[in-house]
């Protein structure tokens, strides 16, 4: 198995570690062509205006969601999650839109009001994780086509629709791999969908 994580800017280096101790190949992406040969591809934490931007620049845009609408599997965390939604209410670049989801950035208030939290998630083996939210931000709607996996004061915090998972939080910055160990195990469900 070969993971894509996508290197424009964020915790890519955090990703790539945590998937590389699961045993797993992890290789960055920073072009059109770094996608080829892929089984899934993970879009980390950062600036979601920065990264959208940078999609955009590097061309990156429409092979992702070409392969998104293919069934290609895609894990994105808090800004990869805000990149992934159909519709965010304040973003100003362009995203990938291609979760069922209604996204609102920095939603938990400034820098200064990040937090961590244990949550429950009940699809991981013995249920509880902590939540590292850094400016995070919340999803406000999902579709019924929206499986939610966690939530916090009643709202998901944790998505999956179809090959896509989506959570608000840093999951690769705790030693916690189980998330990257589900998504994996969803990959791995998958292997119609190579490019
Ligand atoms: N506030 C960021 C954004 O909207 C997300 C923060 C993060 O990824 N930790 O892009």
């Amino acid at each position: 198995m070969k993971i894509g994580v996508l290197a424009l800017q964020g915790a890519v280096t955090e990703h790539i570690q945590m998937l590389f101790a699961l045993g797993t190949e992890a290789v960055p992406v920073r072009l059109p062509s770094e996608l080829n040969g892929l089984d899934a591809l993970i879009i980390p934490g950062g600036e979601s205006t920065t990264i959208g931007k940078l999609l955009s620049d590097y061309c990156l845009l429409e092979p992702i969601r070409r392969l998104a609408k293919k069934g290609f599997p895609i894990f994105g965390t808090c800004a990869g999650l805000v990149l992934l939604a159909k519709k965010v209410l304040n973003l100003q670049t362009e995203s990938i839109g291609t979760m069922d989801i209604v996204v609102k950035r920095n939603a938990f208030g400034r820098q200064v009001e990040s937090f961590e939290t244990d949550l429950k998630i009940p699809a991981l083996h013995n249920g509880s994780f902590h939540g590292v939210f850094i400016r995070a931000p919340i999803i406000e709607k999902v579709d019924r086509s929206v499986e939610i996996l966690c939530q916090l004061n009643g709202k998901p915090v944790v998505v999956k629709q179809g090959n896509l998972l989506a959570c608000a939080f840093h999951p690769e910055l705790t030693g916690d791999t189980r998330l990257h160990k589900y998504f994996l195990d969803i990959v791995a469900g998958d292997s119609d969908c190579k490019e």
